[in-house]
Order: structure tokens, then C-alpha cells, then sequence
């Protein structure tokens, strides 16, 4: 049997990370764990508690919330989808999560300490068993830093926000939400939230030394999968 190991796959915001992730622990048996959805559950659960209101974040009553458990995150495969849906406190919040409401919202969240000390605890713990892909920001460089396979995926941020946007179009299903969503404002989003994940102080986006970089720009899915799939079997054999 080939040997189970830990594959850490980072990069910015919307440059299709997930989708390949999903893909490769699909093809090899592994389990996929996306922390993007933990920072925005966590996220959410501040807009929801009065913790996040526009003047900026209620530290001292998210970290009480941090400190009491009270903020439970957990994930359950969807059949239908193929993929795990992001449960807080067990209600399922997938869709709400990926709101731009949330999106706006979810880099400040990010870089608080307690955040990333509760949630970098949690993604340790999925992984104690290796045979996992997961994605982030920091999974190379600071969660799983003994992982064996690391990869950097990166695109222009333009390219990302034309995903994201396509993306967005595909969900909504009224014409009003179809008529909210703006390119100008998901490339805003894409370019804001990139600098404040490289800037900030915690853990901050970086490529591992040992990463293998992947410019997807000009890459079609099928084309990147099987790229991933190649890199991983080179590793493993
Ligand atoms: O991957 P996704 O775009 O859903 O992530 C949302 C946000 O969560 C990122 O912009 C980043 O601020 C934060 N994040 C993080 N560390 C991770 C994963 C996500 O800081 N490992």
C-alpha cells in the first residue's frame, strides 16, 4: 500500500485551490479539509453575535467566545455535491459563508491570534492520521510544516476575480442577485484580502521554501488536476 502523507496546498484568494484540492483527495482516497470555510464560519459567527459591526471587530467578546467554546465548527460530506458542507454549531452555513458580506469581512478575523491558534489547533488535529489535503494560507508554512507535499498555486488577480465572479453568477438564483454582483467590487475584495494574508503578522501568506509553485492563469481545471496528480505521485512513489 502506498504510504499516507500530508499535502498542504496554499495561494491566494480565489485562484481555484479548493476545486483542485477537492479533486486530488477525490482521485487518491484522502480526506479534504478547506480552512478558508473555518475563518469565514468564525467570521460569520461575529456578524451574527453584534461582534463585527462596521466600526470594526469586538476582540475581547470573540475571544471570550473563542475561550467558552462556543464557536463549533465542523464539516459533513454533502453526496449531492461531492464535497464537504461547513456546519457552526451544527446549523449548515456552506452557502451563507461564501456570501461577500463574509468575504469582506473574513481577513481582519484572520489575522487575530486566538482565531488562528483555535482553528491551526483544530487542522492539526484532522490531520493526525496524514492521507488529508488541505487548503489555506498557511498550511505549509505553519500548520503542517512537516507536510510532504507542498503546493503554492497563484494567478493574476484578475483572472481569480473573473472565477469568483463566474462562480457567484452559477449560485444565484434570482435576477436581483444576479444584477448585486459587481467584477469591479470581487477584484476589490481579491486584491484587499491578498494583501492583508501576506501583511499580516500571524502566519501570514507566504510560499514555503519547499513548495512546488503552480501559476494556474492560463490552465484549464482538467489540465491542472493532472498536474497535481502527476506531482503527487512522483512524491509518494
Ligand atoms: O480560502 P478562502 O478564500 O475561502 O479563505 C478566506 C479567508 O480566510 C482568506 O482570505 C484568509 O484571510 C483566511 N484564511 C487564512 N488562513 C487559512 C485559510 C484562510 O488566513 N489557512
Amino acid at each position: 500500500m502506498t504510504k499516507k502523507i500530508i499535502i498542504a496546498i496554499d495561494g491566494h484568494s480565489s485562484c481555484g485551490k479548493s476545486t483542485m484540492a477537492k479533486q486530488l483527495a477525490k482521485e487518491i482516497g484522502y480526506v479534504y479539509v478547506d480552512t478558508g470555510a473555518m475563518y469565514r464560519a468564525v467570521t460569520l459567527y461575529a456578524m451574527r453575535n453584534g461582534m463585527y459591526p462596521d466600526e470594526g471587530i469586538q476582540e475581547a467578546e470573540l475571544k471570550a467566545a473563542v475561550d467558552e467554546g462556543k464557536i463549533q465548527i465542523g464539516f459533513k460530506f454533502n453526496p449531492e455535491t461531492g464535497r464537504p458542507d461547513t456546519y457552526l454549531n451544527g446549523e449548515k452555513v456552506e452557502d451563507e459563508i461564501r456570501q461577500m458580506a463574509v468575504s469582506n469581512r473574513v481577513s481582519p478575523i484572520a489575522a487575530l491570534p486566538f482565531v488562528r491558534a483555535l482553528l491551526t489547533q483544530q487542522q492539526q488535529a484532522m490531520g493526525k492520521e496524514k492521507g488529508i489535503v488541505m487548503d489555506g494560507r498557511d498550511i505549509g508554512t505553519a500548520v503542517f510544516p512537516q507536510a510532504e507535499m507542498k503546493v503554492f498555486v497563484t494567478a493574476s488577480a484578475k483572472v481569480r476575480a473573473q472565477r469568483r465572479y463566474d462562480e457567484l453568477m452559477g449560485k444565484a438564483t434570482t435576477q436581483e442577485e444576479k444584477d448585486a454582483l459587481d467584477f469591479d467590487e470581487i477584484l476589490k475584495n481579491v486584491e484587499e484580502r491578498d494583501y492583508l494574508d501576506s501583511h499580516r503578522e500571524v502566519a501570514p501568506l507566504r510560499q514555503a521554501e519547499d513548495a512546488i509553485v503552480l501559476d494556474n492563469s492560463n490552465l484549464t481545471r482538467e489540465e491542472q488536476s493532472a498536474w497535481l496528480l502527476e506531482k503527487y505521485k512522483e512524491i509518494v512513489k
